[in-house]
C-alpha cells in the first residue's frame, strides 16, 4: 500500500467514524442542527461507502455509480446551507435557491455522464458558491459571538474554507489528469481538515466543549468574586449577568431576584430596574416550578410575549432557579438567538452558574448586613468614645475647680472676715475656662460628625484670617513669624471657622513646637490659597503620622508635653477644611518638627490676579451651597458676600 493509499484509507475510516459519532448524538438528542450535521457527515461517509462497495462488488465503472456519488456529494453543500441557517440568519430565497440547484444538478448527473464538462462545472460552481457563502456567513457569525460559540464558529469557518479548497484542488486534478498525483493527497488532507473542523464546530464532543469553556468559566468565577465587593446592587447584577452570558457565549443573561412580599422578580435590565410577576417568561416558569426549563423556541413556548423575547434576541432560552438552603432566591436565565448555542451538556453549567449566583447573592446580602452592623457599631463606639473622653478630660479641671471652691468655702466659714485668696479664684476661673473649652470642643466635634454644623460662607481674605490669629497670640506675648502673600488671598469661607482652624494649628505649634518660635506662611498656588504653620518641636513619630487627623488621636510623644489635649482639634480642623472644598496635611519640618498645611480653593477673580488660568467651566459651577459643600458632613448657609 502506498502512502497515498494509506492517507486515503485513514480518511475514509475517519469520515465514517465521525458520521457514526454524529449519528449517535443525533439519536440521543435529535435537534435540527444535529440532523443537518448528520446530512453533512452522511454525505461524506456515504460517498466513501459507495466507492468501497462498488470496488468490492465490481460495479465501479457503471455510470449510475457516478450519478449517485455526485448526488450524495452535493448533499454536503445543501447541509452546509441549512447549518448556516441554524447558526445565523440566512434569507429564505438562499435556502430555496440551494435546493433548486441541488435538484437540477442531481437530474443533470443522471441525464448526462458525470464526466461531462457541463456537469463537472455546474457541480464545481455549486460547491464553491455554497461553500464560500457558508464560510463567509460563519466567519461573520464568529465575529459577532463570544466564548465557546466563537470558537465553534471559527472551527466551522476553517472547515468551510478547507472544504472549498479541497474541491478546487480535486477539480483541478479532474481537469488535468497529469496533476492527479499531486492533487489527490492534497485533496485528501484538506477534506480531512474540513470534516474534522466541521465536527468540532457543529457537534463538538463533550471533552472539547469542556476545554473550550474552561477559560470562560474561569473568568466567570474570577469576575464573580469581585462582584461581592461591588456596593451598588444594579452594577453587581449587570456584571454578574454579563459574566454568565460570556461563560455561555450567549446573547445575554438576566438574573431575576425574588421580591417575596410582592410576588415578583426584579431584573437589572439595560434601562434600569424592572419588576415582573414571578411567573412571567421562561425565567418565571423555572422560578415557580423550581426546576430548570429549556425552551428551544420561545415564540412557541410563550406566544403572548413574543415581542419581549424578540426585543432581546431570545429565541432559545434556558433558565435555572437560584436556590440556597432550599430557599428560592431568584432565577438565572440565559438566552441566545440560535438554538445550537446550547447543548445538552451545557445544562450542568447552567445549574452550576445558578448555584454560584445564589452563593454570590447570599454573600452580598451578608456583607450588606455586616456593614449595617458595622455602621451601628461605629455609632455606638463613637458615643462611647465621646463619653469616655468627656469623663476623662472633664474630670481633671472639674476636680481642680471643686477642690479650690471647697477650700475657699472652708476658709470663709472659718475666717469670714478675711479677704478670699485671689490665686485660688484665678485657678478656678482658669480651670472653668478649660472646662468650657473642652465641652465646646466635644460638642463641636459631635456636631461636625453628625452633620449638624452650619457654615456661613462669605468672601474673605485668608491673609486677614491669619493676621487676626497671629496678632491675638502676639498680644499674649507669643513670638510668631508671619510671611503673608503680597496679594489678597480671596476665598469663600466661614471666617469664624477658618480662624478656628488656623488658631488650632498655631496653638499646637506653640504647644508642641519647643523653644524655637513657629512661623506661619500664607500664599497661593494652583488655584488654592494655602496656609502653613511650621514648628521645630517634637514632631510626630513616623508610623503615627497618617493618623493625626483621626478623632481622639494623640501621638505617643504628646504626653511628654502635656496631658490636657484630647485629640479632637486636628479632627475638627480636617472636617472644617474639607467642608470648604479644601484639604489639610502634615509634613515633617526639615531638621525636626511639624509642618501643617491647609488649602482652600481660591476665588475666581482672585486666581486671575495671581496670574493663574481659570477653567471656564467653573462658570457653570453649581450654586455656592452645593459647590462649597463637597462632604455632606456640614450643612451650609448661603449667607455669603454676594447674596
Ligand atoms: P490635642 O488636643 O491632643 O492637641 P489635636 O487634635 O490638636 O489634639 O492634635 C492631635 C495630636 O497630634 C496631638 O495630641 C499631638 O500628638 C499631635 N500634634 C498636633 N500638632 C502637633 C505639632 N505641631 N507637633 C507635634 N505633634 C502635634
Amino acid at each position: 500500500m502506498t502512502a497515498l493509499e494509506l492517507i486515503g484509507l485513514v480518511n475514509q475510516v475517519l469520515f465514517i467514524g465521525l458520521f457514526v459519532a454524529v449519528l449517535v448524538a443525533a439519536v440521543r438528542q435529535p435537534t435540527r442542527t444535529r440532523l443537518d450535521a448528520l446530512l453533512l457527515f452522511g454525505s461524506a461517509a456515504s460517498v466513501v461507502i459507495l466507492g468501497r462497495l462498488a470496488d468490492w462488488l465490481g460495479f465501479s465503472g457503471q455510470p449510475w455509480v457516478g450519478s449517485v456519488t455526485l448526488l450524495l456529494l452535493n448533499v454536503a453543500p445543501l447541509a452546509m446551507l441549512r447549518l448556516v441557517d441554524d447558526f445565523s440568519d440566512s434569507p429564505r430565497w438562499v435556502q430555496m435557491a440551494g435546493l433548486v440547484a441541488f435538484v437540477a444538478i442531481g437530474i443533470l448527473g443522471f441525464i448526462l455522464p458525470v464526466t461531462n464538462e457541463t456537469v463537472l462545472i455546474a457541480t464545481m460552481a455549486f460547491l464553491v458558491v455554497v461553500g464560500g457563502y457558508a464560510a463567509v456567513a460563519f466567519a461573520r457569525q464568529s465575529q459577532r459571538t463570544r466564548g465557546i460559540t466563537r470558537r465553534r464558529m471559527t472551527a466551522v469557518t476553517v472547515g468551510a474554507g478547507a472544504f472549498i479548497a479541497a474541491l478546487l484542488v480535486a477539480f483541478v486534478g479532474a481537469l488535468d489528469p497529469d496533476l492527479a498525483q499531486t492533487t489527490r493527497p492534497v485533496t485528501q488532507l484538506l477534506a480531512l481538515v474540513a470534516v474534522s473542523a466541521f465536527f468540532l464546530g457543529f457537534t463538538p464532543p463533550r471533552w472539547v466543549r469542556l476545554v473550550w469553556r474552561d477559560p470562560d468559566v474561569r473568568r466567570f468565577l474570577e469576575r464573580s468574586t469581585q462582584i461581592i465587593g461591588v456596593t451598588d446592587d444594579y452594577a453587581a447584577l449587570t456584571q454578574m449577568q454579563a459574566a454568565a452570558a460570556d461563560a455561555f457565549g450567549a446573547n445575554g443573561a438576566v438574573i431575576g431576584v425574588a421580591v417575596p412580599e410582592r410576588g415578583t422578580l426584579r431584573y437589572a435590565a439595560r434601562s434600569g430596574w424592572e419588576e415582573y410577576p414571578d411567573d412571567l417568561y421562561v425565567g418565571g416558569r423555572a422560578f415557580t416550578d423550581r426546576r430548570r426549563v429549556v425552551v428551544l423556541d420561545s415564540a412557541a413556548f410563550d406566544p403572548e410575549n413574543v415581542e419581549a423575547y424578540r426585543r432581546v434576541g431570545a429565541r432559545t432560552v434556558i433558565a435555572s432557579p437560584i436556590v440556597t438552603d432550599g430557599e428560592p432566591l431568584g432565577v438565572l436565565t440565559i438566552f441566545a438567538s440560535r438554538a445550537p448555542i446550547f447543548a445538552e451538556d451545557d445544562l450542568w453549567l447552567l445549574d452550576l452558574l445558578a448555584s454560584h449566583t445564589g452563593v454570590l447573592l447570599e454573600a452580598r446580602a451578608l456583607s450588606a448586613q455586616a456593614s449595617d452592623l458595622r455602621a451601628r457599631e461605629d455609632a455606638a463606639r463613637l458615643k462611647e468614645e465621646f463619653i469616655s473622653a468627656a469623663a476623662h478630660d472633664l474630670r481633671t479641671p472639674l476636680t481642680v475647680v471643686l477642690g479650690q471652691a471647697e477650700l475657699l468655702q472652708r476658709r470663709i466659714l472659718r475666717r469670714p472676715n478675711e479677704p478670699p485668696d485671689p490665686a485660688s479664684i484665678g485657678r478656678i476661673v482658669r480651670e472653668a475656662h478649660r472646662l468650657r473649652d473642652l465641652v465646646t470642643e466635644l460638642l463641636d466635634a459631635q456636631r461636625l460628625e453628625e452633620s449638624r454644623a452650619v457654615l456661613r460662607f462669605q468672601r474673605v481674605d485668608l491673609r486677614q484670617v491669619v493676621q487676626t490669629v497671629v496678632e491675638r497670640h502676639r498680644e499674649y506675648g507669643a513670638t510668631l513669624e508671619a510671611d503673608l502673600a503680597a496679594l489678597e488671598l480671596s476665598v469663600e469661607a466661614d471666617t469664624g471657622r477658618m480662624e478656628q482652624v488656623v488658631e488650632n494649628l498655631v496653638e499646637n505649634a506653640l504647644k508642641y513646637g519647643g523653644d524655637a518660635p513657629p512661623s506661619i506662611r500664607a500664599w497661593a498656588a494652583d488655584e488654592q490659597a494655602l496656609v502653613s504653620v511650621v514648628d521645630h518641636g517634637i514632631g510626630i513619630p513616623e508610623p503615627e503620622r497618617e493618623r493625626v487627623f483621626e478623632r481622639f488621636f494623640r501621638a505617643s510623644n504628646a504626653h511628654s508635653i502635656t496631658d490636657t489635649g484630647i485629640g479632637l482639634g486636628l479632627y475638627i480642623c480636617r472636617r472644617i477644611v474639607e467642608a470648604h472644598g479644601g484639604g489639610i496635611w502634615f509634613e515633617p519640618t526639615p531638621g525636626g518638627g511639624s509642618t501643617f498645611t491647609l488649602s482652600v480653593p481660591i476665588a475666581r477673580r482672585n486666581a486671575e490676579a495671581h496670574g493663574m488660568t481659570v477653567d471656564p467651566a467653573a462658570d457653570a459651577a453649581p450654586p455656592m451651597d452645593a459647590a462649597w459643600n463637597p462632604t455632606p458632613a456640614l450643612s451650609t448657609d448661603s449667607a455669603h458676600a454676594d447674596a
